[in-house]
């Protein structure tokens, strides 16, 4: 199968070769995706393949990524991917979060039942076999957040060595944590997000570094899976609607990919809408797509959000991001800090729980509902992107009363659960308990 990268820019489109260590454009800066020039399947048979594929016990097969291979084909052989068997998450039917936002029916795809709990793992078991395919001894990427977790465990779990680079002062503990255990390398520099990225940049071919940042094109392959799998779960019946958060916007881009190529390839006959949903201190694609055509991302300065995920000014993968969304007749919304964690309440309700910026989406149906862009019979399907206990402080204080936005104004707990002290007396706590 023949692969190389392609640059994204359409006035440019310059083409290179799949094995060249290469994260922008050398001749435009532009984004890099993964490109297969010459594939074609017959698309029963490649149905037939990924549902035989269930029944297997090979790794590979057992991966939720890796049994789509025919559709993430980069790679010449498949011999040294590491697995911790990511992807195989759940589409998850959810009545009562179905209701709260106005619709008949609403399926939530948890990907927080990854093993690090973050549709990150989808992604970054492509990076990592790209970089053990390249030769590479250490990967880095900047972030305390989802990314440096995952990064950290695949690395780990393929013999390489993790380097998480971070802002001095700018630590998200439950994250970072993860990334500690996984046995990454944390280098807190006195320097901020944009010149850590520059610094790590010049240092990668010194020291012999493949970086997995969000813009890495084989990390978007892997995040292609998210939505094959999905489909396969429905036996290829496409949704309406697929909703996500959008933060660097990688997920949204790569979730646009899979769409066009599954069409190309005749898996589907129908694209469903993409709907991005931001955090309103934090939305610069939303900005983005209600500006006159043809407009640039204007980054925002300080982005604020209690939901971290997405917390993102300047999203790198806007170009392909905003493209995915236009083809896909999709819409970009925001909500506001009260909406996201009333939403993520509702979405614990339901026994299912997620991160904040999961919460997001469910939110931003709510409110595309209430302006009549979406239909309550439409088949809409959320993806929860990462597990509840990414963020046990942000559920305490919301059920507590206790959670204010970054300014400081309070969040009221609309749908509080406080727990109650009671004395050792069956008789109160009889009492109270009806
Ligand atoms: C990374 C992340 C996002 C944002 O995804 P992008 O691809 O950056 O838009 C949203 N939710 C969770 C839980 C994440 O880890
Ligand atoms: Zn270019």
């Amino acid at each position: 199968m023949a692969a190389e990268l392609i640059c994204f820019s359409p006035q440019c489109r310059a083409r290179f070769a799949i094995r060249d260590v290469l994260y922008n454009c050398p001749r435009c800066g532009g984004l890099l995706e993964a490109s297969y020039p010459d594939w074609t399947y017959d698309p029963a048979a490649l149905k037939r393949l990924w549902r035989e594929r269930r029944m297997s016990n090979l790794p590979l097969d057992a991966s939720g990524v890796w049994r789509y291979r025919e559709i993430i084909p980069f790679l010449a052989a498949s011999d040294r991917v590491v697995s911790l068997r990511e992807g195989n998450t759940p589409l998850l039917d959810a009545p009562r979060a179905a209701s709260y936002a106005g619709l008949d029916r609403l399926t939530f795809k948890h990907q927080g039942f990854n093993p690090t709990g973050s549709f990150k793992d989808n992604g970054m078991t492509c990076g990592t076999a790209q970089a053990l395919r390249l030769g590479m001894k250490r990967v880095a990427c900047v972030s305390t957040g989802n990314t440096s977790a995952s990064m950290a465990a695949y690395a780990s779990a393929a013999g390489l060595d993790p380097i998480i680079f971070i802002p001095h002062g700018n630590i998200s503990y439950g994250k970072l944590a993860q990334a500690l255990d996984y046995g990454a390398r944390t280098l807190q520099v006195e320097a901020n997000f944009d010149q850590i990225l520059a610094l790590v940049r010049a240092l990668a071919d010194r020291l012999g570094i493949y970086l997995l940042n969000s813009i890495n094109p084989f990390r978007i392959e892997g995040q292609k899976t998210i939505i094959v799998e999905m489909m396969d779960q429905r036996d290829w019946r496409t949704p309406d609607w697929i909703v996500l958060p959008g933060g660097n916007l990688g997920n949204t881009s790569a979730f646009g990919k899979a769409l066009r190529e599954m069409r190309a390839l005749g898996l589907i006959d129908r694209t469903p809408r993409l709907a991005v949903v931001q955090a309103e201190g934090s939305a610069p694609f939303y900005d983005l797509a209600h500006a006159p055509e043809g407009a640039s991302l204007r980054a925002v300065e300080n982005p604020e959000t209690l939901a971290t995920a997405i917390r993102i000014g300047d999203p790198v993968s806007w170009p392909k991001a905003l493209y995915e969304v236009r083809s896909s007749n999709g819409v970009v919304e925001k909500v506001s800090e009260q909406e996201i964690a009333d939403a993520k309440a509702q979405v614990g309700l339901c026994g299912i729980g997620s991160e904040p910026a999961s919460a997001a989406t469910l939110a931003g149906i709510r409110k595309l509902r209430a302006a009549g862009v979406m239909r309550a019979d439409e088949d809409v399907v959320a993806v929860l992107t990462g597990n509840l206990l990414k963020d046990p402080d942000y559920i305490y204080r919301y059920h507590t009363g206790q959670l204010t936005t970054p300014s400081g104004a309070k969040i009221l707990p609309t749908f509080a659960n406080q727990p109650t002290v009671v004395p050792n007396d069956p008789d109160r706590i009889a009492e109270l308990l009806g």
